[in-house]
């Protein structure tokens, strides 16, 4: 696999003023085109330092790409960095520079303006790419057997170049990923490390966040094998799996309704309407979702949801009988055809020995089938068993869609 590192520059970034952003999107693209990323590396707005690690990144990868620093102020230090560190000279390039002149003209200070044409100074042989703005372009610079990437720092002008960087590099088989619920980081290593034991040539990297755990399967260079891998794994993985392009669980909720012509409503107690907006974030969510209740007091799950009030007094909120009587109450509003409900124990307080903190119970009611209930004892904090609540209602109504 060949291997690329990435270089933020910024004292903006080294003094922690600023987020670097950039380091990881970019580290993600190379990641996604078949790169191994040896380093992400922030550095000050100081070019000695910049020159010397940028040296020594060409001699060992076959791509190093540097975002930042390339604009016109004293601290923009990165064209001047790469061209020492390649022992190039830089040429001021005719066509940017005519472009910049117009922008340069509006400054009345002659340094400004020759501060706003160093611009236009690129790496003998450069590529230039994305000079249309008017301000700093990329420069694609092959050294030797390495090339050496050069992008501007604010990321809406870096992403659009990253991609056409990366366009060409498309023949690598992107990697495969599996986004899976209900299942834990361990579980799915369990799971599928034996499905790979005949791929040696599949790398293997598991991404947890609540209420979801990510299987990626990389073999940039071996497409045959990590086809066959996919379908290893996929079997492996079997229904915790709720996507293998990328959509999210509410998308996949969505995309599920639309295609069965479902019309969902949801009841939620403890998660607050996280399901709901989880839902709404996605565009077109409104063809299939109707919205729902947000009933966190026992009364409202009784004025709203039809809850009957000794439910609530014999069995509590956090109960079976509660979740499916809150389900039910949901199927009953206007024009819904499939409707879930969450209600449980959030935490930090209101845990008892029989009713832990953690403790959710969810139910799925449909107009055409029994109404399932299902427990569930999340762990985390208060934040981390609200968003594996959310997903878990979710996913409970991916697999009812599923599932007939
Ligand atoms: P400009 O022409 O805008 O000066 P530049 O290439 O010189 O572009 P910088 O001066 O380094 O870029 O950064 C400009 C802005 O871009 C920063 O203030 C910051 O908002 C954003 N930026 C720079 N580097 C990063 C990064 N690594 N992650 C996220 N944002 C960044
Ligand atoms: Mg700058």
């Amino acid at each position: 696999m060949r291997t690329a590192a990435v270089v933020t520059i910024g004292t903006e970034l080294t003094t922690g003023l600023r987020q670097d952003t950039n380091g990881g999107a970019i580290a993600r693209a190379l990641r996604d085109a078949g790169y191994h990323v040896e380093s992400i590396t922030a550095l000050p707005d100081d070019a000695a330092a910049v020159s010397v690690v940028l040296s020594a990144l060409m001699a060992r990868c076959a791509l190093v790409v540097v975002t930042g620093g390339l604009g016109p102020t004293h601290d923009d230090i990165t064209r001047e960095a790469a061209a020492h560190a390649l022992g190039r000279p830089l040429v001021r390039d005719a066509g940017i520079a005519v472009r910049l002149e117009d922008l340069a003209r509006r400054h009345s200070a002659p340094d400004a303006r020759e501060r706003m044409l160093r611009q236009a100074d690129v790496i003998e042989g450069a590529r230039v790419i994305g000079a249309t703005s008017g301000s700093a372009p990329g420069q694609v610079i092959t050294a030797g057997e390495g090339r050496l990437v050069l992008l501007p720092g604010p990321p809406a002008e870096m992403h659009p170049m990253l991609d056409e960087v990366l366009a060409s590099e498309s023949a690598f088989a992107p990697p495969v990923r599996f986004r899976c619920t209900g299942i834990s980081e361990s579980d799915a290593q369990a799971r599928v490390e034996p499905a790979l034991a005949d791929h040696p040539d599949v790398t293997l990297t598991l991404l947890a966040a609540p209420g979801e755990v990510e299987v990626v399967l990389f073999a940039p260079d071996a497409p045959a094998s990590l086809q066959r891998a996919r379908q290893a794994v996929r079997a492996a993985l079997g229904i915790a799996c709720f996507s293998e392009d990328g959509s999210s669980l509410p998308e996949t909720v969505i995309g599920l309704a639309r295609r069965r012509g479902e019309r969902l409503a949801l009841a939620e107690s403890c998660t607050g309407g996280m399901a709901s907006a989880s839902l709404t974030e996605v565009p077109g969510a409104s063809e299939v979702f109707l919205g729902g209740v947000v009933s966190y007091a026992d009364a409202l799950k009784s004025a709203l949801l039809g809850v009957d009030a000794t439910v609530l007094a014999t069995h509590g909120a956090v109960s079976e009988a509660a979740a499916r009587a809150m389900a039910e109450g949901a199927l009953r509003l206007p024009g819904a055809t499939l409707a879930a409900s969450v209600t449980g124990i959030a935490g930090p307080g209101g845990g008892t020995a029989d009713k832990p903190v953690g403790l959710v119970w969810f139910a799925v009611a449909a107009a055409d089938g029994p109404t399932i209930a299902a427990e569930r004892l999340l762990l985390g904090d208060r934040a981390a068993i609200r968003t594996r609540a959310a997903a878990t209602l979710l996913d409970l109504l991916r697999l009812r869609m599923e599932g007939d």
